[in-house]
C-alpha cells in the first residue's frame, strides 16, 4: 500500500499546537500516545492534512495537587497516572485493565477521553469522579465537564481545533469507590463504577450504549443493589449492531457489574485513595 501523505509538527508549546490546529481546522489530528491513532493512519480510517505530535509540548506531562484536585496533564501516559502516589485506588484499578503495560506506557488519559470509546474504563471512571477536562484553542482556554464531553460513541464535544490539556479528578476525602467490570472474551465488556461521596451515592455505566453514563438518583434511592442491577438492564441501548455481544447479555453484563460495585462500595469503609 502506497503511504498516505500528511505533513507533520511537533511543536512546543500548547499555543503552537492550537495555532497549527486552527489553520488545519479538522483536516488536523492530534499524536499523543498513538496508541489508537497511529492504527487508524496504518488502516486508513482515518486520513488527516497534519498530524501534530504532542511529545515535545512542554506542560502536558505534569501531575499535581491543587486544592483537593488532581490535575493530570493530557499528555501524561496511563501508566504513569496508575503509579502516580495521589491517583484514587478506583482510577488506578480502572487503569490495570486497559490494554496492557506496553500500550499503557505510550497510551494517555487525555487520548482516551478524546478517543471516547463508550466502552472504555477511563471515560466511565472519571465521569464518576465527576473529573472536568481544561482544553485549549485559539480563542483561549475553558474548562469543560466529562459529563458533556462526548457527544456520541468515538465523538466529542470538542470544536475541531480544540485541545483537552488536562483533566481535572476531585478527590474528595469523604469518598469510597468500586469499580467492576464483566466482559465477554474482551470482545464486550460493561462496566460499574459505583461510589459514595459526600453523601451522595453514584453509579457510572460504561459499554451501556453510545456514551458513558451516569445514573440518575432516582433510580438508586432506595434501591438494593440488585434492584438496582435490574433496573439499569433497561438502560442498556447499544450503539449499533454488535457481532459479538447480544444485547440480551450485555444488560446482564451490565446488571451483574452493577450489583458487585453497589456491594463493594456498600460494604467498604470511607477511605479513599490508599
Ligand atoms: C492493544 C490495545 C489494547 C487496548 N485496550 C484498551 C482497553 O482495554 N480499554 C481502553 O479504554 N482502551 C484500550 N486501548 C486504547 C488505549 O487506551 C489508548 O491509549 C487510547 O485510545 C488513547 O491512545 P493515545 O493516548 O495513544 O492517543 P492517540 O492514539 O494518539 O489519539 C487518540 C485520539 O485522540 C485524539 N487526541 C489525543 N490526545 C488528545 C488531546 N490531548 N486533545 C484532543 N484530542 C486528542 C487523537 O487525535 C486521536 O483522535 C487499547 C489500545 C491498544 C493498542
Amino acid at each position: 500500500m502506497r503511504p498516505v501523505p500528511f505533513d507533520y509538527a511537533d511543536p512546543a508549546t500548547v499555543a503552537e499546537v492550537c495555532e497549527v490546529m486552527h489553520r488545519y481546522g479538522g483536516e488536523a489530528a492530534v499524536l499523543a500516545g498513538g496508541q489508537t491513532l497511529v492504527a487508524q493512519l496504518n488502516s486508513r480510517v482515518r486520513r488527516p492534512a497534519m498530524v501534530v505530535d504532542l511529545r515535545r509540548v512542554a506542560g502536558l506531562r505534569e501531575v499535581t495537587v491543587d486544592r483537593g484536585i488532581l490535575i493530570i496533564g493530557a499528555g501524561v501516559t496511563q501508566r504513569a497516572v496508575e503509579q502516580h502516589p495521589d491517583t484514587p485506588a478506583v482510577l488506578r484499578e480502572a487503569l490495570a485493565r486497559v490494554g496492557h503495560v506496553p500500550t499503557r506506557n505510550r497510551g494517555t488519559l487525555g487520548g482516551s477521553l478524546a478517543f471516547g470509546d463508550p466502552q472504555g474504563e477511563l471515560p466511565t471512571t472519571v465521569l464518576a469522579l465527576d473529573a472536568r477536562v481544561r482544553v485549549a484553542s485559539v480563542r483561549g482556554e475553558r474548562v469543560l465537564a466529562v459529563a458533556d464531553l462526548w457527544s456520541g460513541p468515538f465523538r466529542t464535544a470538542l470544536a475541531s481545533d480544540e485541545l483537552i490539556t488536562a483533566v481535572e479528578v476531585p478527590l474528595p476525602e469523604d469518598s469510597r469507590w468500586a469499580f467492576e467490570q464483566r466482559d465477554f472474551r474482551r470482545h464486550g465488556k460493561a462496566t460499574a463504577v459505583a461510589g459514595f461521596s459526600s453523601g451522595r451515592l453514584v453509579l457510572a455505566l460504561g459499554g451501556v450504549g453510545t456514551r458513558p453514563l451516569l445514573v440518575d438518583d432516582e433510580l438508586l434511592a432506595g434501591r438494593s443493589p440488585e434492584a438496582v442491577g435490574s433496573a439499569v438492564r433497561e438502560l442498556v441501548v447499544p450503539a449499533g449492531p454488535d457481532p459479538y455481544v447480544s444485547t440480551g447479555h450485555r444488560r446482564q453484563l451490565a446488571a451483574t457489574a452493577t450489583t458487585a460495585a453497589l456491594h463493594r462500595v456498600l460494604t467498604t469503609t470511607p477511605v479513599e485513595n490508599s
